[in-house]
């Protein structure tokens, strides 16, 4: 085996990502990957001979010249993914409780503003007034712009800002802060907490431009082991790190659980930032670093129901639906039991030769992990294990019987388009994405002390990095913009940040 350069544990996008860019310059990477299927939240399940995402159900910045577009291209797999772009219109339509209008968010600044004046005719500056600050705020992202050359203090200014409570200001018609809020399941948007800036750079993505995957997001994951191994690297699927083993200073080796010892001269962690360091026992690290990166808390997790649909009883739409409760746009996450849920999103993707109907159908809510308690000593992944028992499987009908009768509410056809139900809840995320909570999206950003959940890429350790969405952004996107801002600091310069921005 030749020696490798660089270890990186977890094959997420964020993984692989930077797996393959180092690996472009040159470097011998491997891939460690806990699973039997690489690619984190891009991972795929097959029912009913369907294809279901697990996670990821749309991506944005993919059109020509966009952000992602270009980190893909430089890739070198941008031509090979098999995408459609949703809905120019309306990626996404925002429902609000009995209200039968559905709200559009079209791609296209110009379309997007066009078209909620059409909803909204008497709000004209507030429109143009949250466009404005959308694309203002992201432009002080460089990283985000593939601009080399940036400075923190761009951003500083505006990472203090609260999301809602910037919407909020723009215009008092609660309808309209509603409608510009309400996909934000999409960053587990809290009033109070989450900060304006990461609503703008996830807003903006879809903005400029939405995609689905034909067939799954797995085919990212595909092309970049591909890629890695083509390069020479390479990509082990069930290999659990266990350890990462310190020596004079330096990361030395890590060790798996099936025994094996993997030594290289550069490590990167591309799970969470707490996980990592539980195996790595090193009086290197201080104390108070540990106890941050323990105690920051993580964004909610979910519950979602993944449907096979009977042929041709469910129109496909090129859009995703999202609903919530009057008045509860930004505290969704809040819900008492009683009240559950107070929001969902609902995604669909075609058939096969039909892009009228609907294939599969897939539902998700937010569900708290502690809601799992009873179950939380259970484990099950692929291959399936002796599962988690009667009761969990009666509370997973259950909430899922809650769940579908609102959604059949707004869609009633759905009611007799169910072929079969596969659904998943917080310990199902836990277990697959080997968090410690099946969070979301990793650690919450915080508007009020945004400083402490941006995590450095850079450790104390010399050749110990991290990435992931845990450290700037979530996302498909943001995971691989973090990716390169790690190859950025392992490269010690920004000439990829060029490379990429003028492939
Ligand atoms: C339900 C859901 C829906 C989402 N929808 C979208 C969407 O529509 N669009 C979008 O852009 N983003 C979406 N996201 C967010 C996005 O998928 C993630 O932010 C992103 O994929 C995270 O990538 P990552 O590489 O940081 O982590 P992950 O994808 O979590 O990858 C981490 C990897 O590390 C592996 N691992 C963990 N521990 C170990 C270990 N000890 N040893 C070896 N391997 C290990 C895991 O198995 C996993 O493969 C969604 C996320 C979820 C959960």
């Amino acid at each position: 085996m030749q020696p490798i350069d660089i270890i990186i544990i977890g094959s997420g996008i964020g993984g692989l990502v930077c797996a393959n860019l180092l690996a472009k310059e040159g470097y011998t990477v491997c891939v460690l990957e806990k699973n039997r299927q690489t690619g984190g939240c891009l991972q795929i399940f097959s029912r009913d001979k369907r294809i279901f995402d697990s996670s990821v159900h749309y991506i944005g910045g993919l059109g020509k010249g966009q952000n992602l577009y270009q980190i893909f291209h430089w890739l070198g797999i941008m031509d090979q993914l098999k995408l459609e772009k949703m809905e120019e219109s309306a990626f996404d339509k925002i429902l609000i409780g009995n209200d039968p209008v559905e709200y559009p968010l079209a791609q296209g600044y110009e379309r997007f503003k066009e078209n909620l004046l059409l909803h909204f005719p008497d709000e004209s500056a507030a429109i143009r007034n949250y466009s404005e600050a959308l694309q203002s705020v992201c432009g002080k992202f460089p990283l985000y712009n593939l601009r080399s050359g940036g400075q923190y203090s761009e951003k500083q200014e505006v990472l203090e800002i609260d999301a809602k409570e910037f919407i909020d200001s723009l215009t008092a018609n609660p309808k309209l802060r509603s409608v510009l809020a309400g996909n934000n399941i999409l960053y587990a948007g809290e009033g109070g907490k989450t900060p304006f800036y990461i609503h703008a750079l996830v807003t903006n993505s879809y903005i400029e431009s939405s995609w689905k995957c034909i067939n799954g997001g797995s085919q990212i994951a595909r092309l970049l082991a591909k890629n890695i191994r083509a390069l020479g690297g390479m990509v082990l699927t069930g290999k659990k790190v266990t350890h990462i083993q310190e020596e004079g200073g330096r990361i030395a080796s890590v060790r798996t659980a099936d025994g094996g010892d993997y030594k290289a001269q550069i490590f990167i962690s591309a799970i969470h930032p707490d996980q990592a360091l539980q195996m790595l026992p090193t009086s290197q690290l201080r104390p108070a670093f540990r106890r941050r990166m323990h105690q920051l808390e993580n964004s909610v997790s979910c519950f979602s129901i993944n449907i096979s649909l009977k042929k041709n009883s469910f129109p496909y739409l090129r859009h995703n639906c999202y609903w919530h409760r009057e008045g509860r746009t930004w505290d969704m996450q809040q819900y008492t039991k009683p009240e559950w849920p107070l929001g969902y999103a609902l995604f669909t993707s075609p058939g096969i030769g039909t892009d009228q109907y609907a294939e599969t159908l897939s539902i998700l809510t937010y569900m708290r992990t502690e809601e799992l308690s009873p179950w939380a000593s259970t484990f099950h992944t692929d291959p399936p294990s002796a599962g988690r028992g009667e009761s969990y499987e009666q509370f997973k009908a259950g909430r899922a019987e809650i769940l579908l009768k609102l959604v059949q509410e707004r869609f009633p056809q759905l009611e007799n388009a169910i072929q079969s139900c596969y659904i998943a809840t917080p310990l199902s995320y836990r277990d697959y994405l080997g968090t410690s909570d099946g969070s979301l999206y990793g650690i919450a950003k915080d508007s009020k002390d945004p400083v402490k959940t941006l995590i450095s890429p850079k450790t104390k350790l010399p050749n110990f990095y991290f990435t992931g969405q845990n450290l700037n952004l979530h996302g498909i996107l943001g995971a691989s913009i973090t990716a390169l801002a790690t190859c950025n600091e392992i490269l010690g310069n920004e000439s990829l940040t060029d490379k990429i921005a003028n492939a």
